[in-house]
């Protein structure tokens, strides 16, 4: 809390009182630490990388290897300098959703066709997982309204995380539908789920349910917070249900109004 006081006098030059402003600033204070956190998140993981391309790099520098061993070097290098490049890619993206500077361009598609697309895009990550993945779309869900690139990323987004985090031979079933002037998208994996006291912070920026794994898998922890931004402009919703070895069911709703 911030307090300011002032006297004031009166025309006779008396005092006769003094002015008390009472700023509170808990909101200002919240927003100063969460940009020093993210701040500080931003710096490790971008650290991680660097610590480990140089280590290798220097390495390789020092002594002599064999070409077995030169190749299996680089290959780290190479995977980790790519993951730098994502992350830097994520961390753009975000800053432009929320500086408002992506060109948002409303137009009505049709939903169906849209996740079809997306599934079409990731059939190459769903063949080499084999997942059997199937998509029914209900003949009702009129077009939609809304900014078609960023509920595409959206859709990749969700589609990915359910290829990733289902083990091979997976089971991905997408309902597109329309409920109640909304149009819904519903993904539903049976894959390795999410614990309960993590459900409710993936959304945050950075945050993964198994860091080491999750890194290891190429993941930022930036893609759901990006998906949740997208949706929040686009007056729509995203909801989360799942259980640790059994799934994830994730809904998108998109008004059609
Ligand atoms: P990442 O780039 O790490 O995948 P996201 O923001 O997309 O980041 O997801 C955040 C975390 O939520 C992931 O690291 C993962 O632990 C968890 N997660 C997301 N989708 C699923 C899913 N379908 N099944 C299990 N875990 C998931």
């Amino acid at each position: 809390m911030n307090i300011f006081f002032a006297s004031f006098k009166d025309e006779k030059d008396i005092p006769s009182g003094i002015l008390v402003v009472i700023q509170d600033i808990t909101e200002h204070v919240k927003l100063d630490n969460m940009r020093k956190e993210f701040v500080a998140d931003v710096s490790h993981e971008l650290k991680t990388p660097i610590t480990s391309i140089m280590g290798y790099a220097d390495t390789l520098l020092e002594s002599e290897y064999d070409k077995d061993m030169q190749e299996k070097f680089l290959n780290v290098i190479s995977q980790e300098a790519r993951r730098m490049a994502k992350l830097v890619t994520d961390l753009l993206t975000l800053s432009r959703y929320d500086t408002n500077k992506v060109k948002k361009e409303i137009t009505e598609f049709d939903l169906g066709e849209l996740v079809k697309n997306c599934q079409e895009k990731l059939q190459l990550e769903i063949n080499k997982k084999h997942h059997e993945v199937e998509c029914f779309v209900t003949a009702n869900v009129p077009p939609v309204k809304a900014d078609k690139d960023g509920i595409e990323r959206v859709v990749l987004n969700i589609l990915t995380n359910s290829i990733k985090y289902t083990p091979e031979n997976g089971k991905i079933k997408i309902y597109v539908g329309f409920v109640y002037n909304d149009a819904y998208i519903k993904v539903i994996d049976n894959g390795i789920g999410i614990p309960e006291e993590d459900l409710n912070r993936i959304f945050e920026r950075f945050y993964r349910v198994d860091k080491a794994r999750t890194r290891q898998m190429g993941g930022t922890g930036l893609g759901l917070s990006i998906a949740k931004e997208i949706l929040d402009q686009n007056n729509s919703s995203i909801d989360i249900k799942s259980k640790v070895g059994e799934g994830t069911e994730i809904v998108i709703r998109i008004p059609t109004k």
